[in-house]
C-alpha cells in the first residue's frame, strides 16, 4: 500500500488509516479482544494509521492490538483526540492517552472540534497551548485539528503551530460546515501546500455512500494534498475490501455485496428529552419534540457524536 508522509510531520503513514471510532461502545460494541484482532490482521496487512479519540472508548481495543505485536508495536502511528477547552483538561486527555496505550509518546493530538469554526482557536486556547508544550516536551510529535468546517481548516493553515488537519470531505459534501465541497477540496489544497499534513474523514458519508464505495472512496484518495484517508471498520469483509480498494485490486462481488451495510441512529424510549444532542450534532440532525429526541435521517451523517453525550446512553448506531 502507498505510504505519504504527512506535511512537515516527518511522520509517513498508509494511505488507508483504521477508523477506529465505530468498534466502540457507543456503535458496534465490540469488545477490546474483538476490535484489537481486527486493528492487528489490519496492521499486519499494510495499515500503520490509527485514528481513534478520547471519547470513542477505543484506547482498550488499538491496546490489545498493540500488545499482540510486541517488536512492530512502535511502528504503529496513532491520532487521538480530545474535546477538551483548558489547559488542565488537555494535560489530563494526554496523560489519559498515554497510559490507555502504553505509549510515552502520543504521534498526533488533535483539537476534536467538529462543529465549531475558526473562533475554537481562541475559544480553546488553553487547550491548544497544552498540546504546543506537550510537543515541545516530547509527549505528542504533532498537533492537530479535526474538524467538519471549511472556515477552521481555512483559519488552521495561517497558524504555524497546527501540523496536521483531519478535515472531513466526500463527493456528495455531506455533513461539510460553513462551505461546498469544492470549498473544502480547495482549502484542503492549500493547507498541504502550506505545509499541513492533512488526512481526511467520513469519505463514505458515515456509510451514506457505500452504494458506490471504490468511487467515494477514489475521489478523496485523489484529491490533491490527502494522505490519507480514516475509513471505520468493524468486520474482516469491510478491511478485506478497502484493502482492496487502497491496493488498486479488484474486489470480488459477494465481498462488495456483504460490505453494503447500511448504519441507522436508533433513539431508545428511555431518551428524557435533555436536548445535549441536539447540542452536540454538527448537522442539526437532532431535535427534541414532545419531550423525545428525533432523529432526521437527511441530514444526519451518522458520525456518532451524539451517542456519548447522551446521559441516559439512548442513542445507538447499529
Ligand atoms: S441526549 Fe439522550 S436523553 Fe437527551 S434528548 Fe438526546 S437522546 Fe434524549
Ligand atoms: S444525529 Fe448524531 S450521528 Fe447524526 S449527524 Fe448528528 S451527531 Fe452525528
Amino acid at each position: 500500500m502507498k505510504h505519504n508522509v504527512l506535511g512537515g510531520t516527518g511522520i509517513s503513514v498508509s494511505q488507508l488509516c483504521f477508523g477506529v471510532l465505530p468498534m466502540g461502545p457507543n456503535q458496534f460494541g465490540l469488545s477490546p479482544e474483538e476490535g484489537g484482532q481486527l486493528i492487528r490482521e489490519g496492521i499486519l496487512s499494510g495499515i500503520n494509521f490509527l485514528d481513534t479519540a478520547q471519547s470513542y472508548g477505543t484506547y482498550p481495543h488499538i491496546r490489545q492490538a498493540l500488545d499482540s505485536l510486541k517488536h512492530k508495536r512502535d511502528d504503529v502511528v496513532i491520532a487521538t483526540k480530545s474535546t477538551a477547552s483548558t489547559y488542565e483538561e488537555m494535560k489530563a486527555a494526554v496523560e489519559e492517552a498515554r497510559a490507555a496505550l502504553d505509549r510515552d509518546v502520543i504521534d498526533i493530538f488533535h483539537l476534536h472540534a467538529a462543529r465549531v469554526d475558526a473562533s475554537v482557536f481562541k475559544e480553546r486556547q488553553g487547550a491548544l497551548e497544552c498540546l504546543v508544550d506537550s510537543k515541545s516536551k516530547g509527549v505528542i510529535r504533532a498537533v492537530g485539528i479535526s474538524t467538519h468546517s471549511v472556515s477552521a481548516v481555512r483559519a488552521a493553515m495561517d497558524i504555524s503551530e497546527i501540523d496536521v488537519i483531519f478535515p472531513i470531505i466526500n463527493k456528495e459534501g455531506l455533513g461539510i460546515l460553513h462551505g461546498t465541497r469544492d470549498e473544502m477540496a480547495g482549502a484542503i489544497r492549500q493547507a498541504s501546500l502550506r505545509g499541513k499534513g492533512v488526512y481526511a474523514m467520513k469519505a463514505l458519508g458515515g456509510g451514506n455512500l457505500l452504494d458506490d464505495r471504490r468511487g467515494a472512496i477514489d475521489y478523496v484518495r485523489n484529491l490533491p494534498g490527502v494522505s490519507s484517508v480514516a475509513i471505520g471498520m468493524v468486520n474482516r469483509d469491510e478491511l478485506t475490501m478497502n484493502l482492496c480498494i487502497f491496493n488498486d485490486q479488484e474486489v470480488a462481488e459477494e465481498l462488495a455485496e456483504t460490505t453494503l451495510r447500511e448504519k441507522k441512529l436508533i433513539v431508545q424510549v428511555f431518551c428524557k428529552g435533555c436536548g445535549r444532542c441536539v447540542e452536540i450534532c454538527p448537522n442539526m440532525a437532532m431535535e427534541v419534540i414532545d419531550g423525545k429526541a428525533g432523529n432526521h435521517a437527511e441530514k444526519c451523517i451518522l458520525c456518532g457524536y451524539c451517542a456519548p453525550v447522551c446521559p441516559e446512553f439512548a442513542i445507538r448506531l447499529v
